[in-house]
């Protein structure tokens, strides 16, 4: 004959144990994240696909299909923080784009 209750305090470590389990990766994500974004290089003018999106640090020196006041500071893909000088963006993965910096592939940030 076997004992089908659950001791309460055993029920609370199991959840707390795996809510744990889940919290570290993401923790982890997180930590490693923003420690890559400092690590990452910055995208050169050169790269093929920088070049095939017009990519340019400085967005005043952008042709005219740039929109007045579109930089990658406003653009709904860029990932860098409001007040940073180099960010990450979606398009170019494992590089840093810079704030002020423009490409053909911008789009107005949300709200
Ligand atoms: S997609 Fe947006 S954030 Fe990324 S380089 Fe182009 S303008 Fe900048």
């Amino acid at each position: 004959m076997s004992d089908k209750t659950f001791d309460p305090s055993r029920r609370n470590l199991l959840r707390a144990g795996i809510a744990t389990a889940v919290a570290v990766p993401f923790a982890r994500l997180a930590l490693d994240g923003s420690a890559h974004a400092q690590d990452l290089p910055k995208l050169a003018l050169d790269d093929p696909q920088a070049k095939a999106l017009q990519y340019v640090h400085d967005a005043s020196k952008a042709g005219d299909a740039r929109q007045e006041g579109a930089d990658c500071a406003n653009c709904q893909l860029y990932q860098g923080g409001a007040d940073s000088e180099w960010g990450k963006c979606s398009i170019f993965p494992g590089k840093l784009v810079n704030a002020q910096g423009w490409c053909t592939a911008w789009a107005p940030k949300a709200g």
